[in-house]
């Protein structure tokens, strides 16, 4: 199996997980945000390499030191890492298993591909966008029935600490009293790790 990637990105520190991390961005994603971070992951010229777990673990394999001292590992962002949740589980079953997995993801896909990398993940970054239906659906062209069901999945396996939910303002599509609503829904249901930021949009 190979997957389709658009860069590796070595040394990150403490942006996405713990410790020293690496960045496997993959190519692909169901959404269609309007101020998307990576548009790259969309188009068919943003397509880097296609790599095997195998041909990925070699790659990655050189910061190996980093990531047993540090707690850190591998961060799978995009696009949208779940879409390739096969391939993740393979990389996982034959990484070093002192390293660890962080997925970055908008939890938009079915509950079988959140399932299938289950056992595998230290720690899921979610991006929310925004729970309101209508704000959500006019910001990403797609309903959130999905991503809810699968923040609801993630707390009856008693693993909601694992996740740190990014809550952004987005100009013209939410303000605060919408972010403060979301996140009493996610307090509701049992999150507490938050990361509150802005999407800077250059206007014109
Ligand atoms: S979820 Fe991320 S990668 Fe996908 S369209 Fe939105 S901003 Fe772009």
């Amino acid at each position: 199996m190979k997957a389709p990637l658009i860069a590796i990105s070595r040394h990150r520190i403490a942006t996405d997980g713990v410790g020293v991390t690496t960045l496997v961005a993959f190519h692909g994603c169901p959404l269609a945000c309007k101020y998307c971070l990576n548009p790259q992951c969309k188009r068919a010229d943003g397509l880097w390499k296609r790599m095997s777990p195998k041909e990925l673990l070699a790659e990655v394999s050189l910061d190996d030191i980093y990531f047993q001292a540090t707690n850190g590992g591998i961060c799978f962002g995009g696009g949208e890492p779940l879409l390739y949740s096969d391939f993740i589980l393979q990389f996982a079953e034959i990484m070093p298993s002192e390293w660890n997995i962080t997925v970055e993801t908008s939890l938009n896909v079915p509950l079988e591909q959140l399932k299938t990398i289950e056992k595998a993940v230290s720690k899921y970054v979610i991006d929310i966008k925004d729970m309101d239906s209508d704000i959500y659906k006019r910001y990403t062209g797609k309903g959130n029935q999905q991503v809810i069901d699968n923040l609801k999945y993630l707390i009856s396996k008693g693993i909601g600490s694992k996740a740190c939910i990014r809550l952004p303002l987005i100009p013209n599509f939410n303000a605060e009293e919408n972010r403060t609503k979301s996140e009493e829904q996610l307090r509701e249901m049992g999150f507490d790790d938050f990361d509150k930021f802005k999407y800077f949009v250059k206007e014109g």
